[in-house]
């Protein structure tokens, strides 16, 4: 067996990334916190909703999109070993934004690559003066943590 390669797709209903199942359709997933939206509940025999549940669920997703770095990283972004683990780290220094700014996803990002990543990076001024800073060496570590995931 190979590494299984983690597909995404945009689910038709909330519009999230949902991991693809095996078969093509959308994982369970909760419903986003929206208070405008209409509310879509998983009825039980005893008539008690016990789960917000997205209608889009088990369907086929609106759009398949394949595996990213930048995806890669996003789904680092809520682990809890940011003080050991780079990749984490990375993640959410990326995606966490802070107090002024909303958290950010994938498709909120200019950069899909480490490579791109790295640029990036030096753009804002991280790197140091025609070198590479501490944090170019997680980029590069990330990379290829994903080239791994993916079977690269
Ligand atoms: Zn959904
Ligand atoms: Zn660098």
């Amino acid at each position: 067996m190979t590494a299984t390669i983690t597909t995404t797709g945009l689910c038709p209903v909330c519009e999230e990334t949902i991991r693809i199942r095996n078969n093509g359709t959308l994982y369970r997933h909760e419903q986003p916190y929206d208070p405008d939206g209409p509310i879509v509940g998983t009825i039980t025999d005893g008539g008690v909703v016990w789960h917000t549940q997205c209608g889009g669920s088990g369907r086929k997703p609106a759009v398949a999109l394949p595996m990213t770095f930048a995806r890669w990283l996003h789904g680092h972004a809520a682990r809890r070993d940011a003080h050991e683990n780079p990749v984490t780290y990375l993640a959410q220094r990326m995606f966490r934004g802070c107090s002024y700014s909303p958290r950010s996803g994938p498709a909120d990002v200019d950069w899909s690559t480490a490579g791109e990543l790295h640029e990036v990076l030096h753009r804002e001024g991280f790197g140091r003066e025609g070198g590479c800073d501490w944090l170019c060496g997680y980029v590069e570590q990330a990379g290829e943590d994903f080239a791994r995931s993916v079977g690269g």
